[in-house]
């Protein structure tokens, strides 16, 4: 037997800032799981049309243009220093995608299907060896709809605004409250209102609210869920 059969695939999906990346990522690292975090791959995509000229001025997407390009744009991830940095192209572009210039941007190039498309493929391709944590908006229900096991975390916006703005704080970036918090209203609007795959929790999700749990609980409860899946009982 592949000892990989053993592995499960883990699905954590959330609005944004919710703190999924950071629950997923720790996870991975405690049961030795590959971590993939779905949004940095929109993320990448979307740098490359901002760099290439194809939001336009009023902040529409250039689709034709993008989509023709698609074929040109590639991501990958590599791990150093227990980082996980993003590449595109092979350029590290890690930093540059958590800026708010691209978290504006990101959720109009998420909504082109062609780009969805692509992405998942590649999502998929990525577990095809199982033992993988994936975040993001459609992993329970669109890239792996068969996970074993299913993650919808949640918080109310201005709590998950008030993190994302120490987050970022923190990295030494000049940003307001008002306007992170305008920027997470708006992403999750573009992300539960678009046609294709929208932002929804799977039916056969659990629902996860860490809005009053300390990091060190919401990793706990995290593994406790994991646990009960796979029968280890603790
Ligand atoms: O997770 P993160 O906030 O970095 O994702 C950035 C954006 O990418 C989201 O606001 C959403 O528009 C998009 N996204 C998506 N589907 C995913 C992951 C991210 O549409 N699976």
């Amino acid at each position: 037997m592949n000892d990989n059969d053993n592995k499960i695939i883990i699905a954590i999906d959330g609005y944004s800032s919710s703190g999924k990346s950071s629950m997923a990522r720790a996870l991975a690292r405690v049961i030795g799981y590959r971590y993939i975090d779905s949004g940095a791959m929109y993320r990448a995509v979307t740098l490359y049309a901002m760099r290439n000229g194809m939001i336009l001025p009023d902040g529409s997407v250039d689709t034709n243009k993008l989509i023709a390009a698609l074929p040109d744009i590639k991501i990958d991830f590599a791990v150093s220093n227990e980082q996980q940095n993003t590449l595109l192209n092979g350029e590290n572009v890690e930093k540059e995608i958590r800026q708010l210039p691209v978290s504006n941007n990101v959720s109009r190039v998420a909504a082109i299907p062609e780009v969805r498309h692509r992405l998942v493929a590649l999502q998929q391709q990525f577990g095809r060896e199982r033992g993988i944590v994936m975040d993001g908006r459609d992993i329970g229900t669109t890239v792996f709809p068969n996970a074993e096991l299913k993650i919808f975390v949640n918080a109310p916006a201005e709590t998950r605004a008030e993190r994302r703005l120490k987050e970022l704080l923190d990295k030494g970036e000049k940003v307001s409250y008002d306007e992170i918090l305008d920027n997470v209203k708006q992403r999750d609007h573009i992300d539960e209102t678009r046609a294709e795959s929208p932002l929804r929790r799977a039916d056969d999700a659990i629902d996860f609210d860490n809005s009053s749990m300390t990091i060190d609980e919401q990793n706990k409860r995290l593994l406790q869920l994991y646990n009960n899946v796979i029968g280890h009982h603790d």
